[in-house]
């Protein structure tokens, strides 16, 4: 039995027509759950407060939510705000036309990671999923690519500060490296941060290369596996074995954050990877198995493609993946055929053999 948050309000994380983040994502995904997965025996769906001004000040500053709060506000109602947009925002965080309610969204998806928590830390799910989680790219006093406040970031430091926690694994399987993320956590070595993505060479947000393995004490704890464009199930697993399991193994987590959703798609529409929908069953399994390390504690946190029909197949793979369900999901895709074979793998081994050089200093499995 595990949790899902997912609250209906969550489709007012909108922002406006001819934008590439719509909240429809989230009614068609609720829909298609409920046809797909019956509700009773697998999993019980639970609602979040939105987080306080507290929550989000553990990370954000202050002038930068008291901003984004009235810029939001007013983009919804169609009015204008003073203040400088883009001294706190990227211009992919530009609302077109009326965008839905996306402050209020924002602080649901961090009150749904602090319940994650909560639920996981005093023992009422062993793994919960947050439905709209995964915000990977906002920092502390600047939001971008889509990402208003870095609910990935919240469940790391709530987790060392509430629960005193040290030994915290993020791993993040978007295909756009978490930048901002990282940037939390660069110098902290109880949170170990694993990000597999698409070559920085070649997408947004142009950071995530293999020699940026954190400072200071958190040199070592920060992994970039950029996996090269069409890379598929291969190559992900080439990756999975020969470094996040072995390094997820010495490390221990008391707890896995996974995050990221169907962006990695072959026919997603911003990005260049090669996973199949089977893929993302993929990496479910083996963030459970690895799981077993602490006694199963996951928090899954999942929002992101930009394939309106691949999208629901790959969330629910990934879903069933965490949770050990056996359940036959469809490819809604034709599989192109040059991606037929990981054309791909022999540039991930490469990619491996580097991430490996960069890191057997602090790591004794990748010597
Ligand atoms: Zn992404």
């Amino acid at each position: 039995m595990f949790a899902i948050l997912c609250r209906l309000e969550l489709k007012e994380y909108d922002f406006g027509p001819g934008h590439s983040f719509r909240g429809d994502r989230y009614e068609v995904f609720r829909q298609f759950l409920q046809e797909n997965l019956p509700v009773d025996d697998n999993y019980r769906i639970l609602a979040a407060g939105p987080a306080t001004d507290k929550d989000l000040l553990l990370i954000c500053e202050k002038e930068y939510v008291d901003f984004t709060k009235g810029f939001y506000q007013a983009a919804n109602l169609g009015l204008s705000y003073p203040g400088q947009f883009f001294r706190f925002h990227s211009g992919d965080n530009q609302p077109l036309g009326r965008p839905g309610k996306l402050e209020e969204a924002a602080r649901l998806i961090v009150g749904q990671a602090k319940k994650a928590c909560d639920l996981v830390q005093e023992g009422e799910f062993k793994k919960v999923v947050s439905i709209g989680g995964g915000l990977h790219h906002a920092k502390p006093a600047y939001g971008e690519g889509f990402c208003l406040y870095n609910d990935v970031a919240f469940c790391g430091l709530y987790l060392l500060q509430k629960y005193n926690l040290d030994r915290i694994l993020i791993l993040d399987t978007d295909a756009h490296a978490g930048n901002g993320t990282s940037e939390y956590f660069y110098h902290e070595p109880r949170v170990l941060f694993i990000d597999l993505h698409q070559d920085p060479r070649t997408l947004y947000p142009g950071t995530g290369f293999a020699n940026q393995i954190g400072s200071g004490n958190g040199r070592g704890f920060n992994i970039n596996i950029p996996m090269p464009p069409y890379a598929g199930d291969d190559s992900y697993r080439l990756a999975f074995e020969t470094i996040v399991e072995p390094v997820v193994k010495e490390f221990k987590p008391q707890i896995i954050i996974r995050n990221g959703g169907t962006d990695p798609h072959f026919a997603d529409g911003l990005t260049n990877l090669g996973l199949p929908v089977s893929g993302f069953r993929m990496i479910g399994e083996k963030v459970r198995q690895m799981a077993e390390i602490c006694d199963g504690r996951t928090i899954d946190l999942i929002a992101s493609g930009y394939n309106e029909k691949v999208l629901p197949y790959g969330w629910l793979a990934l879903i069933c993946g965490l949770a050990g369900i056996e359940l036959e999901i469809a490819e809604p895709e034709p599989i192109p055929q040059k991606l037929g074979t990981d054309s791909s793998l022999p540039e991930t081994e490469k990619v491996v053999e580097e991430v490996k050089r960069q890191l057997r200093d602090y790591w004794s499995c990748l010597r």
